[in-house]
C-alpha cells in the first residue's frame, strides 16, 4: 500500500544479490555503489516528502559507457531501475517505489563543449541547471529554462519531464531547443538521438518527457539564446482575475518579445508565504491576485525596452482608473531586489506545505487548461466544494499565465483528512472537473507515479495502449522505472 492509499504488487523483478553488487563495483569502483543508510533513504524520498520507496542501492556511474554496461546486468538480471537527476521531481517519478535501483546521475556533470558562435552547448546529463546556466554565462548565453529548483535539478531530468518553469513564454517549450541527445536503453546500447541542427528528430521528441521509462539520458545538445543583459520585475497587486487577464493581453502586446515571464499567485497562497515564510509582499493594500511579470532582453542600453515598459505602465494606470484605483504595482530594475521579489513565488509550493506538513497534509495538481479562466474557475470550484470542511486549512492557486499551468495547492489537517476521506474526494473532483473541460492532468511536472493512475482522465484508451506499445517495445523487461508514467492495468509483463 503507498502512501497515497492505493495497492500495487511487485512486478516480477529479481531482487538485487551479494553477487549484484560486486558487478556493479567492478564496473563503477566500489565508493560509488551506495548502501549508507542516509545516502540510501534521501535517494528514496521525493523532494515534497510524501513518496518513499524502499530501494536499498545507489549507483552513482561516471560516464556514459558505465551507464550502458550496468543496464546492460540489469537487463540480463531482471533488475529494476530508478534513473534519478537531482530528486527534485514533483510527481513522485525519481524514487523507487519498491525496492527499485536507483541510477544517479549526479557525477555526469560535465559541460563538455560550448560553441559561441553556434549557441550550443554539449553537456552531460547530470549537470545541475544552475551550474550549466553560469557556465554558459561566461560565453553570453543562457540556458532556455528557469525554474525554483535550478540549484538542484539537472539537465537530464529536466528534459526527462520536459520541464516548464517561468520563461516558456519567451523561449518556448524545452523541447524546441534541443538539438541532439544520447540516451542509454534498457538493453544498454548507447543511441544517438539526434545530430546537431536536426532539429527535428522524431527519436529525441519521443526521449523527451518519459519520465525515466523509455531510456536513460546521458548527453543532451543545447541550443541557448544570448544571455538578457537587461532585466526588470513589476509585481502587481490586482483586484479581480479579469484584472488580470486584460494585464497579460496588455504585456504581450507592449512588452512584445521582451516579456520574459508572467506568472500568478492568489491572495490565499501570497498569506501562506507570509504566514510560513515571514516574506513580504512589498505591496501596500490587500488584493486578491498577484502578477509578476519580468522584461528581458540584450540591448544593455534599455532604451527601446524601457519605452515598452512605459507603455504596458500606462495601460497599468489606465486599467487602475477603470476598477477605482483597486490595482497596485512595485517595479525593479536593481538585480538584488529580484531575488527577493521572486521569492514569493519561488517558495509559494513550499510555503502551502508548511501548512501541515507532508504526511497527509496536502494535495497539489498540475492542471493545464486553454480558457485562462479555467484558472480561477477551479480554484473557486475546489474552494466552494471543500473549503467549508473543518479540516480545510487552505484552497489556493498559482502557477504560470503564459502558458495555462495552474497549481492547485489543498492543505488540511492530516488527521481530519484522513477521517472525512478526503484527498480521494478532491482528487476525484479536481480530475473530474478537468476532464469535462477538457484540460489536463499533468502540465510540466509529468506522470510520475502519483499521476500515473489518472492517465485515462486525459488520454483516451487508444492513446494509452499507443504508449504502452512503445514501452514495450523500448523496454521488454519492463525494467525502467516501473510503475511509472502507465497505469499498471495497461502493461503485463
Ligand atoms: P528528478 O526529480 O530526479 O527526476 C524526475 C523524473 O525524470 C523521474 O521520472 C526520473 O526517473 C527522470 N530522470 C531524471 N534524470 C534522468 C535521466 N538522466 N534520464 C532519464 N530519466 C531521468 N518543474 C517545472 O516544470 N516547472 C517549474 O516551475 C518547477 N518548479 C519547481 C519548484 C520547486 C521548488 C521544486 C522543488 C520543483 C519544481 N519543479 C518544476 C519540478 C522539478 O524541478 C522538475 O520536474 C525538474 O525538471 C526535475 O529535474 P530533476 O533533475 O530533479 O529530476
Amino acid at each position: 500500500i503507498s502512501a497515497d492509499g492505493r495497492s500495487l504488487s511487485r512486478g516480477p523483478y529479481s531482487r538485487i544479490e551479494p553477487a549484484d553488487l560486486l558487478v556493479f563495483a567492478d564496473i563503477i569502483g566500489q565508493n560509488h555503489v551506495i548502501t549508507d543508510q542516509f545516502e540510501v533513504f534521501a535517494a528514496n524520498t521525493d523532494w515534497p516528502r510524501d513518496c518513499r520507496g524502499q530501494g536499498g542501492h545507489v549507483l552513482r556511474p561516471g560516464c556514459a559507457e558505465e551507464v550502458s554496461v550496468i543496464l546492460r546486468h540489469c537487463q540480463k538480471r531482471r533488475i529494476a531501475v530508478v534513473p534519478q537527476g537531482g530528486n527534485t521531481g514533483l510527481a513522485g517519478g525519481g524514487v523507487p517505489v519498491f525496492d527499485e535501483l536507483v541510477l544517479s546521475l549526479s557525477r555526469m556533470n560535465r559541460v563538455l563543449e560550448i560553441d559561441a558562435v553556434a549557441g550550443t552547448v554539449v553537456a552531460e546529463a547530470g549537470c545541475v541547471l544552475a551550474d550549466l546556466d553560469s557556465h554558459l554565462s561566461e560565453h553570453g548565453l543562457t540556458v532556455p529554462l528557469d525554474l525554483a529548483a535550478k540549484g538542484s535539478c539537472q539537465i537530464g531530468g529536466n528534459l526527462s519531464t520536459n520541464a516548464g518553469g517561468i520563461c516558456v513564454l519567451r523561449y518556448g517549450s524545452l523541447r524546441g531547443s534541443v538539438r541532439g541527445l544520447e540516451v542509454a536503453l534498457a538493453n544498454g546500447e548507447l543511441i544517438d538521438c539526434g545530430r546537431v541542427n536536426e532539429h527535428e528528430s522524431r527519436l529525441v521528441q519521443l526521449m523527451i518527457g518519459s519520465e525515466g521509462t523509455l531510456g536513460v539520458l546521458t548527453k543532451v545538445t543545447l541550443a541557448c539564446p544570448p544571455r538578457p543583459a537587461n532585466v526588470r520585475l513589476v509585481l502587481i497587486g490586482c483586484d479581480s482575475f479579469q484584472s488580470v487577464l486584460h494585464l497579460f493581453s496588455a504585456a504581450r502586446s507592449t512588452l512584445a518579445e521582451t516579456l520574459s515571464a508572467f506568472e500568478i499567485m492568489d491572495a490565499a497562497t501570497m498569506s501562506a508565504v507570509s504566514d510560513n515564510l515571514k516574506l513580504n509582499c512589498p505591496l501596500s493594500g490587500s488584493s486578491e491576485f498577484f502578477a509578476l511579470v519580468e522584461t528581458a532582453s540584450c540591448n544593455a542600453s534599455g532604451s527601446n525596452d524601457a519605452g515598452k515598459l512605459d507603455r504596458f505602465l500606462e495601460c497599468l494606470v489606465s486599467l487602475n482608473h477603470e476598477s477605482a484605483g483597486s490595482i497596485d504595482a512595485v517595479i525593479s530594475n536593481d538585480s538584488r531586489q529580484f531575488g527577493v521579489i521572486w521569492a514569493l513565488r519561488e517558495r509559494a509550493f513550499e510555503a502551502l506545505v508548511a501548512d501541515c506538513g507532508p504526511a497527509g497534509g496536502y494535495m497539489q495538481f498540475d492542471a493545464s487548461v486553454s480558457d485562462r479562466l479555467d484558472m480561477q474557475r477551479l480554484v473557486l470550484a475546489t474552494r466552494a466544494e471543500f473549503g467549508q470542511l473543518d479540516c480545510v486549512i487552505r484552497v489556493a492557486g498559482f502557477g504560470h499565465l503564459g502558458d495555462g499551468n495552474l497549481h492547485l495547492v489543498v492543505t488540511a489537517d492530516p488527521a481530519g483528512a484522513a477521517g472525512c476521506g478526503l484527498w480521494p474526494r478532491v482528487e476525484a473532483f479536481v480530475y473530474g472537473w478537468l476532464s469535462r473541460r477538457r484540460g489536463s492532468i499533468s502540465a510540466e511536472h509529468g506522470l510520475g507515479w502519483k499521476r500515473s493512475a489518472y492517465l485515462g482522465h486525459c488520454k483516451s484508451p487508444t492513446a494509452v495502449s499507443v504508449m504502452a506499445g512503445i514501452k514495450r517495445l523500448l523496454d521488454p523487461q519492463g525494467i525502467l522505472n516501473p510503475y511509472k508514467v502507465l497505469p499498471p492495468s495497461a502493461l503485463s509483463y
